[in-house]
């Protein structure tokens, strides 16, 4: 179906750096050998991830970048490589104010999130715009925050069927 985790991770260091970077570029070709989609793993190490992702032309394969907590720079980098890119929990927190403005940049065809209990990520534009649609009902705050988490939950639903190639499950959502 993928193969993931993958990428490189500088705040643990549990690999030497030189490791990762080789073991990374050889998981990406196998990934391209076997035409797989990618799960991409990256912390404190955004900018050297995508580099590599660029160079072994992950492209070809594309994939997620998993928790992402980059710049929008970055994130745009991904996007363009044909990335979807997942924020977990973390862009909820009072002082991701950076990451929320990165979600909120991500057009819908590359948002994913990762679940978490009561967190969830800030609903992008293009989310509130088609909620503000229906706002002038009576239903107020409530329904139209319900009506993002709705609509947010079928965009990332059907994210993930085209990211994992999975067509059956694309036709349910
Ligand atoms: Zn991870």
């Amino acid at each position: 179906m993928a193969i993931g985790e993958i990428g490189l991770d500088f705040h643990y260091d549990l690999s030497p750096r030189e490791a990762q970077r080789e073991v990374f570029r050889r998981q990406i070709a196998l990934a391209r050998e076997l035409r797989l989609p990618i799960i991409v793993h990256t912390r404190e190490a955004e900018a050297e991830t995508l580099g590599i992702l660029e160079e072994e032309r992950a492209r070809d394969v594309g994939g997620v970048i998993h928790c992402f907590s980059g710049t929008l720079d970055l994130a745009r980098r991904a996007v363009e490589l044909g990335f979807f890119v997942s924020f977990s929990g973390i862009v909820a927190f009072a002082r991701a104010a950076e990451l929320r403005a990165v979600a909120r940049w991500v057009p819908r065809t590359a948002y994913s999130s990762r679940r978490m209990p009561r967190i969830s990520p800030p609903a992008p534009p293009w989310a509130e715009k088609r909620a503000g649609l229906r706002r002038p009902g009576c239903r107020g705050g409530g329904g139209r925050a319900r009506h993002e988490r709705v609509e947010l939950g079928r965009v990332t639903s059907e994210n993930f069927a085209r990211c994992f190639h999975l067509g059956a499950v694309a036709a349910q959502v």
